[in-house]
């Protein structure tokens, strides 16, 4: 099956006009529910997650809390620490450095963005490769572009888990990304062009000229900027896949990058905003807690 085909297969939930609903909820209860599965099977090996917020920002303390509830499903540990937004750059990093030392924590998320004035790039470098299940690090990023072991960056891999999962092939697609940040956009690249996915990516951004154009010939759009609506029906080739990563707080509440109304009654799959890449996130960071206490041997062998 593919998302260009949009004649009903399998059973998959349709939007009203007719578009695979790729639902990154259900996805992450699955990813969550069978990383409980292996972690019961294993006899509940200690696997925990650290995660590190600074400040009071509602949209990161929310996400953070979300974080923590998932690993509690999944049967992992989690540790928060928590530190005021006027905290010092040196006591920062030794918050970190404590967490890096510490071989009961397996994976450590510092949630991003840092409040004015510290230094993200830092505190990232002080995470080593086995404990980033962020895979935002420069380490993480330098193993993923040379297909080194390590952990690859959330968003980008649950964008990808969706497609598997829902039926969007991949081999041979013609894909562009809207969005270069080293968050989404540039890793979502690297993923759709690597061996064994083998699409064709190109990378739009602010100043790629006719976007709307560039979409058209597109059998996979991800959209990764945060302009709400910005992705309208003449983006979108019928049949295409389109996955919104871009979150707006808009007035009339969350909105993404694609306007979902619209769009869904020309693509052959598409994911909501919210609901849609967003879990997916969560559920790609429990899945790089568990292979990092893999990596750093606090797992006994799966049968
Ligand atoms: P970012 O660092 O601000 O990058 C935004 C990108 O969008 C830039 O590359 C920028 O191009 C491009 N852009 C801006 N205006 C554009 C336009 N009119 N046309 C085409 N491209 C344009 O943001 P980010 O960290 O990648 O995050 C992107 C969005 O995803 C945000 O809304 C963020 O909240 C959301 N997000 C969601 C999740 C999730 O789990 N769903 C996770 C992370 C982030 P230039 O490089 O040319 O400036």
């Amino acid at each position: 099956m593919t998302a260009t085909d949009r004649t009903p297969a399998g059973d998959f939930e349709r939007t009203p006009g007719g578009a695979i609903l790729m639902d990154g909820n259900r996805l992450r209860d699955e990813v969550v529910a069978d990383l409980n599965e292996r972690i019961t099977a294993l006899g509940n090996p200690h696997v925990c997650l650290a995660t590190v917020l600074v400040g009071d920002d509602k949209p990161s303390q929310i996400y953070v809390r979300s974080k923590r509830r998932k690993a509690d499903e999944a049967g992992m540990m989690s540790r928060h620490v928590g530190l005021p937004a006027d905290i010092t750059q040196e006591y920062l990093e030794e918050a970190v450095l404590e967490l890096v030392n510490d071989p009961h924590v397996h994976g450590i998320l510092v949630q991003l963005p840092l409040p004015e004035g510290l230094d993200a790039e830092r505190v990232l470098a002080m995470i080593p490769p086995e404990k980033d299940v962020d895979g935002l690090t420069e380490r993480s990023m330098g193993r993923l572009v040379r297909g080194g072991e390590g952990h690859v960056p959330c968003t980008p891999l649950g964008v990808m888990r969706l497609m598997d999962r829902y039926g969007v092939e991949t081999s041979g697609k013609r894909a562009v990304v809207i969005g270069r940040s080293t968050l989404v956009g540039l890793p979502q690249v690297l993923l759709l062009g690597r061996k064994g996915c083998d699409a064709t990516p190109t990378l739009a951004h602010s100043r790629s000229g006719d976007l709307a154009a560039i979409c058209r010939e597109a059998d996979i759009i991800v959209a990764a900027v945060g302009m709400a609506g910005l992705v309208t029906a003449d983006f979108v080739k019928p049949g295409a896949a389109v996955l919104d990563v871009g979150i707006s707080r808009t007035a009339e509440g969350i909105q993404g990058d694609v306007d979902f109304d619209a769009v869904q009654e020309i693509a052959g799959a598409i994911t909501p905003m919210p609901g849609g890449t967003g879990p997916m996130t969560i559920g790609c960071l429990l899945e790089n807690t568990f292979h990092a206490a893999r990596m750093q041997g606090a797992l006994p062998q799966e049968s």
